[in-house]
């Protein structure tokens, strides 16, 4: 059963209360000063944050108010995936300036839909006027055993979830005036980030996680850094999604798949029967100094940066 604690009256409880009409079941215990959750015993507690602003993150005149909300949440629970938590709820905390309050509740509803995609609730926030619009969403998470991006090792596989290049492809898209494909949109619009399959990956062998927000050879870094290692993977491997090319995948930010580390054991087929998710094997871990090489076809290629928030 949902219960709240009764709201009072005012313009800023007239907003929440709209907001929890949208949400129904997928908001839990709103209207006291803080949320209370429990964590499970024998888990530990996972917490992130990630703040969505227009023109830095998205543009309104891209997609809905709707798909706003949806990926932003989205993008949160990425980061829980990554570490192989399942989420607990999330807080939203947006900023809204008045042109947008009238579709504050098409926001929600975005949020609501990516809680319930997601199999978790909202379970407290805050809205704020101001100058610029924007969505903080806190996510709340549990794992017995969190995954973290330090522990590949010399002689593991690299891997990821999913076709890459969507994301990037809209936006290129978009900013030459143009209309994306209809899947490259939904990929942009409609991320999924991989809850059900991060929560696998440790059992099933994985050494090291991260999620893909910044871009794949950008992210890759991240891990080989917090690892210690060299890795390198393969141009030519990457999994792309259609009508994109290898280096899109290699670039695209915001795909909000999982790269990861997994040594001789990790059965590919097993994790995909498990969770419908296909994966793919493109590089490799070695010893060598800290960073990335991309290779095509055995010979290196330079892929220059990484995703990077469009300026405004
Ligand atoms: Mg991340």
């Amino acid at each position: 059963m949902t219960t709240h604690t009764s709201l009072g009256a005012g313009r800023e409880f007239d907003a929440i209360r709209a907001m929890l009409d949208v949400w129904g079941p997928r908001a839990r215990g709103i209207g006291d000063d803080a949320a209370i959750v429990a964590v499970p015993a024998g888990e530990q507690l996972v917490v992130s944050t990630d703040t969505s602003v227009d023109n830095v993150h998205f543009r309104r005149t891209w997609i809905s108010a709707r798909d706003i909300g949806y990926r932003a949440t989205m993008a949160a629970l990425s980061d829980l995936a990554a570490m192989g938590a399942r989420p607990l709820g999330v807080l939203l905390a947006m900023v809204v300036p008045e042109a947008d309050r009238a579709a504050l509740v098409e926001y929600a509803a975005g949020v609501g839909d990516a809680v319930a995609d997601a199999e978790t609730v909202i379970v407290g926030g805050d809205i704020s006027a101001g100058a610029t619009l924007s969505l903080g969403l806190t996510v709340l998470g549990a794992a017995a055993r969190p995954l973290t991006r330090g522990g590949a090792r010399h002689g593991d596989a690299i891997w990821v979830t999913g076709a890459l290049g969507g994301p990037g492809a809209a936006v290129a898209a978009w900013e030459q005036g143009g209309e994306p494909s209809v899947a490259c949109r939904a990929r942009f619009a409609r991320p999924c980030a991989r809850v059900a399959a991060g929560q696998l990956l440790g059992a099933a062998g994985a050494t090291a996680t991260v999620d893909l927000s910044d871009g794949l050879v950008a992210d890759l870094r991240h891990i080989a850094h917090a690892s210690g290692v060299h890795a390198t993977i393969a141009l030519e491997h990457l999994p792309v999604l259609a009508g994109c090319t290898l280096r899109g995948a290699a670039l695209s930010g915001e795909e909000y798949e999982l790269v990861f580390t997994a040594g001789d054991g990790f059965d590919a087929q097993a994790f995909t029967t498990a969770t419908g998710l296909p994966v793919t094997r493109i590089g490799h871990i070695d010893a060598g100094a800290p960073g990335v090489t991309v290779t095509e076809h055995g010979v290196r290629v330079e892929i220059s940066g990484g995703h990077d928030h469009f300026s405004v």
